[in-house]
C-alpha cells in the first residue's frame, strides 16, 4: 500500500490547487454551519456552492483575532457540540479569551501534520523527544506531542522550566530532539555550561524551535551550544498550533501544508494581496478542520512567500520565510502576549503618574526583560522617597495583575523621557531579534 503521506508531498502544484480548490469547497460548506459564517456569508452574498476557482476566496471579506473574540464562547463552531473532544484558548491576556474546537478527526489529522514535520526533521522511532513547550492551553506542548508519539519516539513531556531538572533528562534518557522556544533554549544552555556540562555530555542532534520570532543569529549560535541542527516551526492556535509551515533540511523557508491551510500574503493596510517575494501580513484559510473551520484568517504575522516552488528536498508546498515580525504592536515577552496599550491602561489609571512613558525590552541572562520607564505627574513628588517607593510597588503590582509578567519599574522626573514627535514610539525592543 503506498504511503499517503509520502504520495502527497510529492504532489506537484496541479495536485496540490486541485486538491484545495476540492477541499475549499467542503469547508466553506462546514464552516456555514457556524452562526458567524452562516452570517458573514449571508450578507457577503455568498453561497459556498458558488465557488468556482481558488481565486473566488477573494470574495470573502477576512476574519480577524476580534471575530474570534465576539464569537465567544461557541458562534463559530461548525459541528454539534457532541463531536468536540477538545478546546484550546489563547492565554486571555488581551482582553477576551479565544477558543478553538477540534473535533477528533481534526486532532488526528494535527497530529498527521505534526508527524510529517517530525519526518521532514529527519526523527524516527529511535528517536528521544524532550518536549521543553507548556503544556495545557499552550498547542506547543500537546501539539507536538502527539505527533512525537504517533511517530514512535518516546516522548518526555517535560513542558517549560525547571532548568536543572531538563538538563538532567537530557543526560538519563538520552535526549536527541527537544522543542523548545529559541529564548528558553538560550538559557538552558547558559545553565548547562554553568554546571561545567557541553554539548559533548548530551545526545542532541536537532532542536525544533517555534512559538516565537528569531534571528539568523540566534539560530548560529544555539546550533554551536548544542552542536545539533535547528528546524524552525511555525503554527499558531488558530490553525490548530505547531505544524502549520516546517523548515525542510535545506534550511531556507517553512513548507506550508497546503493540502491543510491554504496560504495568503497581503499587504497589513489595504488588504490587497501581494506577489511572492514581498512581505506581508500572513493570511490562511483551513481546509479539513471540521469543529471550526476559518477562512481567511489574519494571522498578524510577518512573512514572504518564496516565488520559487519546486524544492531541492523534492517538494512543491509552498515556503514562507521565518517571521519577520507582526503587522500589529502586540509584544511576545516570556511567551506571554502582550500589548503596550494593557501597561499603558495600568499607568494611566495609576494616580501620581505623568504621561510620558517608554516600554524597554532586553535580554538578560537570556530571558526577556520587561522595564516601564515612566514619568511621574509634575508635582507628584514632596521629597518623600518612600512614597515613591510605595508608587514603583504599586504599579508593578499592577502591571503583573493586568499583564502577568513581572516589570521592572523605574520612575523619572518629569520631562525626563523625550516627548512624542508625532507619533509616539512606546516600545525600545533592544531583544537581538
Ligand atoms: P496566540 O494566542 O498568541 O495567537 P499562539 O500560542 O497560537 O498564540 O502563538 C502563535 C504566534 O506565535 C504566531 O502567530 C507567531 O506570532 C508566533 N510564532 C509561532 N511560531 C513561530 C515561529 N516559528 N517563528 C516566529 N514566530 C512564531
Ligand atoms: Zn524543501
Amino acid at each position: 500500500m503506498p504511503d499517503r503521506r509520502e504520495e502527497l508531498e510529492k504532489a506537484g502544484r496541479r495536485e496540490i490547487e486541485k486538491l484545495q480548490l476540492d477541499r475549499l469547497r467542503s469547508s466553506l460548506g462546514r464552516a456555514a454551519r457556524s452562526p458567524f459564517y452562516r452570517e458573514l456569508f449571508a450578507s457577503n452574498s455568498f453561497r459556498p456552492g458558488d465557488l468556482v476557482s481558488l481565486s473566488d476566496l477573494g470574495r470573502l471579506p477576512f476574519t480577524v483575532k476580534q471575530d474570534l473574540r465576539d464569537s465567544y464562547p461557541d458562534r463559530m463552531l461548525a459541528c454539534p457540540p457532541r463531536e468536540v473532544v477538545r478546546m484550546h484558548s489563547s492565554s486571555g491576556t488581551t482582553g477576551t479569551a479565544t477558543v478553538v474546537y477540534h473535533t477528533a478527526g481534526d486532532i488526528d489529522r494535527w497530529t498527521g501534520l505534526v508527524v510529517r514535520c517530525l519526518v521532514m526533521a529527519g526523527a524516527t522511532a529511535d528517536d528521544v523527544f524532550q518536549n521543553m513547550m507548556g503544556y495545557g492551553f499552550f498547542t506547543g506542548g500537546l501539539g507536538l506531542h502527539y505527533g512525537a508519539e504517533r511517530l514512535g519516539m518516546m516522548v518526555i513531556p517535560a513542558g517549560g522550566g525547571n532548568t536543572h531538572r531538563q538538563i538532567e533528562l537530557f543526560r538519563d534518557f538520552g535526549t536527541t530532539v527537544i522543542h523548545v522556544t529559541p529564548s528558553y533554549a538560550l538559557h538552558v544552555s547558559d545553565v548547562f555550561r554553568e554546571m561545567g556540562l557541553g554539548p559533548e555530555d548530551f545526545k542532541i542532534k536537532k532542536i525544533i524551535f517555534g512559538a516565537e520570532p528569531y534571528s539568523e543569529g540566534t539560530r548560529s549560535k544555539l546550533e554551536e551550544a548544542y552542536r545539533a541542527q535547528a528546524f524552525n516551526c511555525y503554527g499558531l492556535s488558530e490553525m490548530n498550533g505547531p505544524g502549520v509551515a516546517f523548515e525542510c533540511r535545506r534550511s531556507e523557508g517553512m513548507h506550508v501544508w497546503e493540502d491543510s491551510y491554504i496560504v495568503e500574503i497581503i499587504d497589513p493596510a489595504s488588504g490587497e494581496a501581494l506577489p511572492a517575494g514581498e512581505t506581508g501580513e500572513v493570511v490562511f484559510t483551513t481546509l479539513t478542520r471540521e469543529a471550526m473551520p476559518l477562512i481567511r484568517y489574519r494571522t498578524r504575522d510577518l512573512a514572504k512567500i518564496y516565488p520559487e516552488t519546486a524544492c531541492p528536498c523534492g517538494r512543491n508546498f509552498t515556503r514562507i520565510s521565518r517571521i519577520t515580525g507582526r503587522s500589529d504592536d502586540m509584544l511576545i515577552v516570556k511567551g506571554i502576549n502582550l500589548f503596550p496599550s494593557q501597561i499603558e491602561h495600568v499607568l494611566m489609571k495609576t494616580p501620581g503618574v505623568g504621561t510620558n512613558y517608554l516600554i524597554v525590552l532586553d535580554r538578560f541572562e537570556n530571558l526577556d526583560r520587561l522595564t516601564v520607564r515612566v514619568e511621574i505627574a509634575p508635582g507628584a513628588f514632596h521629597g518623600d522617597a518612600e512614597e515613591m517607593r510605595r508608587l514603583q510597588a504599586l504599579i508593578k503590582h499592577s502591571l503583573r495583575e493586568e499583564i502577568m509578567v513581572q516589570a521592572e519599574v523605574e520612575l523619572l522626573e518629569p520631562g525626563a523621557l523625550p516627548p512624542s514627535q508625532g507619533k509616539a514610539k512606546r516600545v525600545l525592543d533592544k531583544r537581538d531579534v
